[in-house]
């Protein structure tokens, strides 16, 4: 088995135009925790390795908005003792949304990116995506660096394209990765996520993200799962084919 590897240097990960320089007419990006992985992986991580205590204290603080994610992360990291066998037991208990690999697969036949924007670690999602044949996905994520056997510590590659209040700014991500005549859709669930909905074309949200979106005016539609972005993006392919048909007559 192996784990997290030590890393040192704070420098953002690059990852292929799968495109070969034709704009995709979609470029799916999507949340990790409670929307790929079916359960927040990161909160578990944290409950597990840190205690359940350290951690419910950190997130209501920082679900009230009284830390930002990269002081959430920072405390956390400090609260943690790593343990690569709880870690390792943790992480085989994982799965993804059961109609995700189908959703990539269709998106990779489509010629459409598909991109994981994290404001969590990167340790526990390149672990689960490879268990799920999904390694290869591009991520974009905070780091877990190891200081030793037992202690770890957040590096935030992109912290300086942060709004402030993320660790790993998914609006970022967006704005350097969509492409001029692309249709940009994202995926969420939660708090991380409210920076991709103001940049997205379109939204589909999960949980308490429509919430927000509803009380702050953005549009969205409503997803379940993976099976419901599949039919979303079919049914937004045929609404593009169909404009692109009219404006060419
Ligand atoms: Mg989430
Ligand atoms: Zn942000």
């Amino acid at each position: 088995m192996t784990h997290p590897s030590p890393k040192t240097k704070s420098r953002p990960t690059e990852h292929p135009d799968p495109s070969n320089g034709e704009a995709p007419r979609i470029i799916l990006f999507c949340d990790f925790d409670g929307t790929v992985a079916t359960n927040d992986v990161g909160d578990l991580f944290f409950q597990t390795l840190a205690g359940t205590q350290a951690w419910q204290e950190a997130v209501e603080a920082y679900r009230a908005g009284l830390i930002t994610s990269r002081q959430y992360l920072e405390r956390m990291c400090a609260a943690t003792r790593f343990d690569p066998d709880r870690f390792e037991s943790l992480i085989a208990e994982q799965r993804v949304d059961p109609d995700f690999p189908a959703c990539v697969a269709y998106c990779r036949r489509q010629g459409y990116p598909v991109y994981i924007l994290s404001d969590g670690l990167d340790s526990y999602i390149q672990q689960v995506l490879e268990r799920n044949g999904l390694g290869d996905l591009p991520v974009y994520a905070n780091r877990m660096i190891q200081l030793d056997t037992t202690t770890i510590a957040p590096e935030l590659p992109y912290w300086g394209h942060s709004c402030g209040d993320c660790a790993n700014c998914k609006g970022y991500h967006i704005r350097r990765l969509r492409r001029p005549g692309s249709l940009a859709v994202f995926v969420g669930d939660g708090i991380s996520d409210r920076c991709a909905v103001k940049e997205a074309d379109l939204v589909l949200a999960k949980g308490a993200l429509r919430q927000w979106c509803r009380e702050q005016g953005y549009p969205f539609r409503p997803v379940d799962g993976f099976a419901d972005v599949l039919r979303e993006l079919r049914s937004m392919e045929e609404h593009l084919r169909v404009s692109a048909e009219l404006s060419a007559r």
